[in-house]
Parts: structure tokens; C-alpha cells; sequence
């Protein structure tokens, strides 16, 4: 209980330096950040009944189902679905602007114009609308046809809708940015000396050309094809030293090594699931309010969509809790394969610097919001990890 109450009177020291070193606007900004986080997971909810408003008790939904048929077929599900979720996508366009790109200008960290902003949303679009719309619409089929079978009909939905995600969202990533290979022998070396400690082959590292559009830095391991790549942000590599730069790699590399990518699907799968499964519960009962006839017809949709909306809010805090477990482990991947707590240390600064990030997030909003521990956290991890092992 003490060494307890010791790391938390450590963590808390290390954050009041940490942002002492920081400039005050810059603190200030990264408050603003944090305030500008819950107010958008709130909206968000907020928002889900608004566009549930707009289509139900109008009778919109209903005159939708009619005009198109929309029960009787499935392409005509599918597009009553497709025109919701576009029209949902446009209604959520004011929040998108205000939450993205007007905040990100006010932090600084945004270099595009709106209509250049506009432009990737609307390829965020044509990728998200369809993948979700093609879900949806096997869902209702499901529905209909082999009701008895509700359970793995959405097992098999998600499985086709994750692997859907896996293919198509690294082509998103490639259109909306340009990738290209590193250009610095001497980093490279030390990459491919890297990997040869970690026992893995070398395949280059790609570097995302974020610059243009965001200062903000990052690195991921990206799926290519059936393998994976790991890519990281030209910002990152002009911010940083190339120890840290290795540092971030090798915590890129730690996320491959412990091959999180598919335990991520595997969890997002059961999550997704569990979700649809209680929202197809409440569409028994709900789906079958006025003119709606249960959940089986398309007009249910944006009942469907809103429920579905707070239940993944729900599950995103427990898939929250899990990424924030398999963000520790991949930085004590990084520390014991580099060695280098100071390059380390190095990255986290720069990445707070950068992203204008708050240290030391307020417990409950990590809690609710934080996919990744904060910082502090993560280099008071760290440092307890590195005096461990010099002990031992
Ligand atoms: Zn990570």
C-alpha cells in the first residue's frame, strides 16, 4: 500500500515537471484538448438521438421503406441504408468540422484548408458509408429471412465486416496520404539492427507525408496486403532524434511481435457481436412502435443505428481499457530491445510537444476516452520497468 501511495506521489511529480518544461500556451492548448475530448464523446451521444429524431417520429423512415420497397430485396434494403447513413454522415458534418478541424486550427496542429479537409472527410465517406452500409444490410436480411438464426448470422456479418475494415482501411490511409520509403541509410541501418535483435525480418520502414496537412506525429503498424507494415509520419521523423525514432519503432515493432493487430480483431469481433446481439434484443421489443414492423424492416434503421451508437460508447471504454494493457507491453517490448529509457523518454515528450497532448489526463476521462495511457504514465511505467531490471 505504501509503494502505492509512492508511485502515485512519483507520477504526480513527474507530471507537475513535466508540464512546467512545457510552454504555458502550449499547456494551456493541451487543457483545451482534454475539455474539447468529453465534450465530443458527450455530443456524439448526443447527436445519435438527434439523427434519430430527424427520421422516426417525422414518419421519414417509414416513407423511405415505402417509396423504395425497401423489404423486398436486398439490394433495396441496401439502399434505404446507404441514403440513411449518407444522410447521418452530412447531418454529423457541423460536429466533424468542430471537433476536427476547427479544433485542431485553434491548437495549431492542422496545416489544410477546408476544402482540403473536406475533401479527405468525403473519402473517409466514400470508404466508411459503404463498408457500414453492406453490414447493416446483411443484418437485415438475416433479420428477415432466417430470424431463428439472428445469433451467428451476426457472428458471420462481423467476421465479413472486420475482414472488409483489415483490407480497406490501409488503402484509405494510402489515398488520403502519400507513403514513401525512408530515405536515410544511416536510420535505416539502425532499423535493420533493430529488427535483427528483435529477431524479425527487416521490410524498410514506409513514411507517411502527413506534414502537409497536420504537424502531428505518429507511427503504426499498418496491414499490407496479408503481412504487416510499419509506417511512420514524416512529422515524427522531423521532430525527433533517430535514437527515438528507433525508440518508436521498436515499440511499433513490440505491437507486431506480440501480434496485437489480430488479438485486436478478435476482441473487436466478440465486442461488436455482444453489441449487435443487444441491439437486435431491443429492436424485438422497440422495432415494432407505430408503423414499424419489427426488426426486420428497414425502416428500424435509424433506431438500429442510434442504439447501436451508445451501446459501442459503452464498449469502447472496456476495448479502451484493453488497448491502454497492450500499449504498456509494447513500450517495455521497446525498452528491453533498445535499452534506451532516455530515447524513450525522448518520444513521449516530442509526441506531447507535437500533438499539443496533456501529460497527465484526469483518471476518469483515461479512463472513458483514452485509448493509450498518458504520457507521464507510460515514462513512470517505464522508469519502474528499467529499475527493476537494473536490480535484477
Ligand atoms: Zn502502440
Amino acid at each position: 500500500m505504501a509503494s502505492q501511495t509512492d508511485a502515485a506521489r512519483a507520477l504526480q511529480a513527474l507530471a507537475r515537471e513535466w508540464e512546467a518544461r512545457m510552454e504555458p500556451e502550449d499547456l494551456a492548448r493541451a487543457r483545451y484538448r482534454e475539455r474539447m475530448r468529453v465534450a465530443r464523446f458527450v455530443m456524439v451521444l448526443v447527436w445519435a438521438g438527434v439523427e434519430l429524431l430527424v427520421w422516426l417520429p417525422t414518419g421519414w423512415a417509414v416513407a423511405l421503406r415505402e417509396a423504395l420497397h425497401g423489404n423486398a430485396a436486398w439490394w433495396r434494403t441496401g439502399l434505404v441504408v446507404l441514403i440513411i447513413l449518407a444522410v447521418n454522415h452530412l447531418l454529423s458534418l457541423p460536429l466533424d468540422w468542430f471537433f476536427d478541424y476547427r479544433l485542431e486550427t485553434r491548437l495549431g496542429t492542422n496545416r489544410q484548408s477546408l476544402g482540403g479537409w473536406l475533401r479527405d472527410g468525403f473519402k473517409q465517406m466514400a470508404v466508411d458509408v459503404p463498408l457500414r452500409a453492406a453490414l447493416f444490410t446483411g443484418l437485415y436480411v438475416v433479420f428477415r429471412r432466417w430470424p431463428r438464426q439472428w445469433l451467428p448470422g451476426i457472428l458471420v456479418m462481423v467476421l465479413l465486416f472486420l475482414a472488409g475494415v483489415y483490407f480497406v482501411q490501409p488503402l484509405l490511409v494510402r489515398w488520403q496520404y502519400k507513403v514513401k520509403p525512408l530515405d536515410d541509410p544511416a536510420l535505416q541501418e539502425r532499423l535493420a539492427e533493430l529488427f535483427r535483435r528483435a529477431g524479425r525480418p527487416f521490410a524498410g520502414i514506409a513514411v507517411q507525408q502527413v506534414g502537409e496537412k497536420s504537424s502531428k506525429a505518429g507511427a503504426a503498424v499498418l496491414p499490407r496486403g496479408l503481412g504487416l507494415q510499419v509506417v511512420v509520419t514524416d512529422t515524427l521523423l522531423e521532430s525527433m532524434s533517430p535514437a527515438a525514432v528507433v525508440a518508436v519503432v521498436a515499440h511499433e515493432l513490440g505491437h507486431q511481435v506480440h501480434r496485437d493487430m489480430a488479438k485486436l480483431l478478435l476482441v473487436l469481433a466478440v465486442a461488436l457481436s455482444a453489441g449487435l446481439a443487444v441491439t437486435y434484443q431491443v429492436l424485438t421489443v422497440w422495432g415494432a412502435w407505430g408503423s414499424l414492423q419489427g426488426p426486420g424492416d428497414v425502416a428500424t434503421f435509424p433506431l438500429f443505428s442510434a442504439l447501436f451508437t451508445w451501446l459501442a460508447a459503452g464498449l469502447q471504454i472496456v476495448l479502451n481499457a484493453y488497448m491502454r494493457r497492450v500499449e504498456y507491453a509494447a513500450d517495455r517490448f521497446a525498452l528491453e530491445v533498445t535499452r534506451d529509457l532516455d530515447a524513450l523518454e525522448e518520444t513521449f515528450e516530442a509526441l506531447g510537444r507535437e500533438n499539443k497532448a496533456l501529460p497527465l489526463a484526469p483518471r476518469w476521462v483515461e479512463w472513458l476516452l483514452y485509448d493509450h495511457p498518458s504520457l507521464a504514465r507510460r515514462v513512470a511505467a517505464l522508469r519502474a520497468h528499467a529499475a527493476r531490471w537494473t536490480a535484477s
